[in-house]
């Protein structure tokens, strides 16, 4: 199926048994790869015996063709989701961490162990299961990884001040990987979706469940995955068909230090408008080039002008 291949792959996919997470991983099995189908969900089957998610996943995916096994473990315990790969497959080539919960709560209101259990799925569970196979990536020289993070952490939405801290963190966390990985042909991208599952139902426009599908997220996520796509330290906001890519933007900014005078609150009150003008905004690809830009600032009060 298609021009992108995945023949020989090993692609493992977390939260795999449902949403997204379903979508990619029999996108991927239909493409040659295989597939470890990560999800510790399961499902009501019959007159009530639970059958793990994952589980129906593998057999649709060989139903198609495909190669894939299960496994069922938390992402807090990366080391074990990698071993299923390299147990069955020899080696690990791509990452989807995209198992996820939500403990929607207003601030005050939240308890300090659902702040604690969304970090820990999403950002410690991303953490636990790249660090697991960077350094056979690292080895191998090649990698494919996907951080799976949320317009909620970009924007900010009302209830999920503990799912934005995490679904951010992993910008952060995905921005430095890409600088480390790429020597090792390590892409390291991240995506904001937005589509209709069983996660999102509850806050989605009612109506909207044919538009939204997580068949409109899948495509991007198996293009920056494959061997032909150079993009790295990329982040992608999409939804029902709608695929761009999101910068920081910084104002022009406005210099209040002068030689011989401190500088005061009253500095920045007064040059208020000046600091947040974006009407002459830039946008900055590295640390590096805000040391460039912080020089040119002290550069220009010495000479005082
Ligand atoms: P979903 O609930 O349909 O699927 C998530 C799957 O992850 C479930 O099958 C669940 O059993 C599994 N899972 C949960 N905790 C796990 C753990 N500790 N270890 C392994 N598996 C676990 O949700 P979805 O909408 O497909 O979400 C996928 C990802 O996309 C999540 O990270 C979510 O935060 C993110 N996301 C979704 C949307 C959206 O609109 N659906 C928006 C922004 C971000």
């Amino acid at each position: 199926m298609g021009d992108l291949r995945f023949d020989g792959k090993v692609v493992l996919v977390t939260g795999a048994g449902a949403g997204l997470g379903r979508e990619y991983a029999i996108e991927f099995g239909k493409r040659g790869a295989h597939v470890v189908v990560n999800d510790i969900g399961s499902t009501q089957n019959g007159v009530g015996s639970p059958t793990k998610v994952a589980d129906l996943v593998v057999e649709e995916i060989r139903r198609n063709g495909g190669s894939a096994v299960a496994n069922y473990d938390s992402v807090e315990f990366g080391d074990k989701l990698v071993k299923t790969a390299l147990d069955n497959f020899g080696k690990i080539d791509v990452v989807i961490n995209n198992a996820g919960i939500l403990r929607d709560q207003t601030f005050s209101r939240m308890k300090e162990q659902e702040w604690d259990l969304i970090l820990k799925v999403h950002l410690k569970g991303s953490f636990s299961v790249t660090k697991a196979a960077w350094d056979h990536m690292k080895k191998q020289g090649y990698g494919r990884i996907i951080m799976t993070s949320s317009p909620a952490g970009i924007y900010g939405n009302f209830g999920q001040s503990n799912y934005s801290a995490a679904k951010l963190g992993l910008v952060g966390f995905a921005n430095t990987l890409a600088l480390e990985g790429v020597k090792y042909g390590i892409h390291v991208n991240t995506i904001a979706p937005t589509a209709w599952t069983k996660l999102s139902e509850k806050v989605m426009p009612p109506g909207s469940e044919k538009e939204l599908l997580p068949a409109h997220i899948m495509p991007l996520v198996v293009y920056l995955c494959h061997d032909s796509c150079t993009e790295n330290g990329g982040l992608f906001e999409l939804a029902g068909g709608l695929i761009s890519k999101l910068r920081w933007q910084r104002t022009k900014g406005a210099v209040l230090r002068e030689i011989g005078r401190e500088m005061t609150p009253e500095d920045v009150k007064e040059n208020w408008s000046a600091v947040t003008d974006f009407s002459e905004a830039d946008s900055l690809n590295s640390i590096d080039e805000l040391s460039i830009k912080i020089g040119e600032a002290i550069a220009r009060i010495r000479a005082g002008d």
